[in-house]
């Protein structure tokens, strides 16, 4: 089966080809450069720069993949979580499709996405697993207890992670996107130079919060700056900012996995890209598989979107134009892929 992706739910343009669990072609436009000298995400112009951008990608997607629209069984488009006027795009360019090439479309939550992302990685993956899914929207312990069965187990009750991270490298006056530039410079300082809270590390649940963690690095960096320093430690407030998060996810997401009785855990969002998180994986590793799927299918893309269509596709889902974007679709607990 040959399914159509299309992403647009925040700052990425991403449309896809993929065959069962092989990708044919995955293109990403990120948004990036745009949203920078702003400093985050400015919604209205997301929604303009996927308009600008997605026709022509998919026109280059066809022309790159030689794949004619007739080969295509169906299309599978975002339908949220995400921002509205982004996802509207989205959307609405399915449906034109669907109408103009009489094709099956199905709405697709995005993070069903992130999980059958791995699928794309690891065709060999079977559940029962457990998904840390940590991206600058989302902090999520999910449990896929069977084929088709995501119940969301742990979250963020504020910020995300990826959103901490951007937050005290502004804070830091670091750039933007802040996790790649708090991972390189956290690496030239010491992670135990400053001890920042771990909240709810030892709670019973599984859910997280972070916002705390960026106040308590904004009173310390105004400690510093009353005590007359010269030079900001930056590297070492990075590093011991960046420590407190990742103790965190780690020791929640293995509790989550020991409690459960599974023993393979799978990572997803740009977060995962972090080489602090990646390493002290392997302190648990005698334990726990832990499954990284390369980060082009780890952030957002089409490819995961078409990946999770599929499934709706082949249950004989066909949402047609009655499809609606759903930008607060994750309020739900459980989901049952095509129920
Ligand atoms: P969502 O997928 O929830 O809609 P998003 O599009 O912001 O949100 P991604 O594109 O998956 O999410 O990830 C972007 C986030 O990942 C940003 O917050 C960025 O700072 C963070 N990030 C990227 N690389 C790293 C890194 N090496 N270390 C830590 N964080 C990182
Ligand atoms: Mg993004
Ligand atoms: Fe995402």
């Amino acid at each position: 089966m040959i399914v159509l992706g299309i992403e647009t739910s925040c700052d990425e343009t991403s449309v896809a080809l993929v065959e069962d669990n092989k990708v044919i072609a995955n293109l990403v436009y990120s948004q990036i450069l745009t949203h920078k000298k702003f400093g985050g995400v400015v919604p209205e112009i997301a929604a303009r720069e996927h308009l600008k951008k997605l026709p022509a990608l998919f026109n280059q997607l066809l022309s790159e993949t030689q794949v004619d629209i007739s080969q295509i069984d169906g299309i599978a488009v975002t339908k949220g979580p995400g921002l509205i006027g982004a996802l509207l795009v989205g959307v609405s360019f399915a449906k034109g499709l669907a109408l103009r090439y009489n094709k099956k479309l199905v709405g697709v939550n995005h993070i069903v996405g992130h999980v059958y992302a791995n699928y794309l990685a690891y065709s060999e993956l079977k559940p029962p697993y457990i998904v840390l899914m940590v991206s600058g929207g989302h902090t999520l312990i999910l449990k896929v207890e069977r084929e088709g069965n995501i119940r969301l187990i742990g979250r963020s009750v504020d910020d995300a992670v990826g959103e901490a991270f951007d937050k005290i490298a502004r804070l830091l006056n670091l750039g933007y996107p802040g996790g790649p530039e708090i991972d390189r410079v956290a690496k030239l300082g010491n992670p135990k130079a400053f001890h920042f809270p771990r909240p709810k590390m030892y709670d019973a649940d599984y859910d997280f919060s972070f916002s705390g963690l960026k106040t308590a690095v904004l009173y310390e960096i105004e400690k510093l700056k009353k005590s007359g320093i010269s030079e900001l430690p930056t590297n070492d407030l990075a590093a011991s900012a960046q420590e407190a998060m990742i103790d965190v996810l780690l020791y929640k997401v293995t509790k989550a996995a020991k409690d459960n009785n599974v023993d393979k855990i799978v990572l997803a969002g740009g977060v995962a890209a972090n080489s602090r998180l990646r390493e002290k994986l392997n302190e648990f590793a005698s334990e726990i598989e832990f499954y990284i799927p390369p980060l082009e299918f780890c952030s957002d893309n089409a490819a995961m979107i078409a990946r999770a269509g599929m499934e709706l596709l082949k249950k004989g889902i066909d949402d047609g134009l009655m499809l609606e974007p759903v930008p607060n679709l994750f309020e739900m607990n459980e989901i049952i892929v095509g129920s």
